[in-house]
């Protein structure tokens, strides 16, 4: 079957697709959700409004045009660190928490949080979190790379 050596191909390029969407979702969703917490008159960011900015991330990026620049440089950025953990001593769990490692760093702790509230202002930030928020829920993902980033948001982070 031909197929079979294709298939495994497409499938890693996919994961390397995916990682890079992530990182680059993280890097505009941290700034968004920074404004989108100032708008609420809340100070602290929290996992709740990184979910949000990722969720908005998610319908930003498939309308986006210019995104395979950006994905090229992610996807280099990936390959780097990929080619860079090949010479540390391979720990097992590090791949899997590099998310919620990212997160640690950026929110504190729900526990530490003051009390949630959305934000109501109608600048186009707050707005396309509270749009994005309604939508999810009952957006259905179509390509494998929807599907799988939907996967990931929902369970991971
Ligand atoms: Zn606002």
């Amino acid at each position: 079957m031909m197929n079979v050596g294709n298939n495994s191909h497409v499938e890693q390029d996919d994961a390397e697709n995916v990682i890079a969407i992530v990182l680059s979702f993280m890097e505009n969703a941290v700034n968004d959700a920074g404004t989108y917490v100032e708008h609420s008159g809340r100070t602290t960011v929290s996992k709740k409004d990184i979910h949000m900015a990722l969720q908005a991330e998610t319908f930003e990026y498939m309308q986006r045009e210019d995104m395979d620049g950006s994905l090229l440089y992610y996807k280099e950025e990936v390959n780097k660190d990929l080619e860079h953990r090949k010479d540390l001593d391979y720990e097992d769990s590090e791949e899997d928490t590099e998310a919620e490692t990212f997160l640690n760093s950026k929110v504190v702790k729900d526990s530490d949080m003051e009390e949630y509230s959305k934000s109501l202002c109608k600048c186009p930030v707050c707005k396309r979190f509270n749009k994005a928020v309604l939508k999810w829920d009952t957006w259905v993902p179509e390509t494998d790379i929807e599907k799988i980033l939907k996967k990931v948001i929902d369970t991971q982070l």
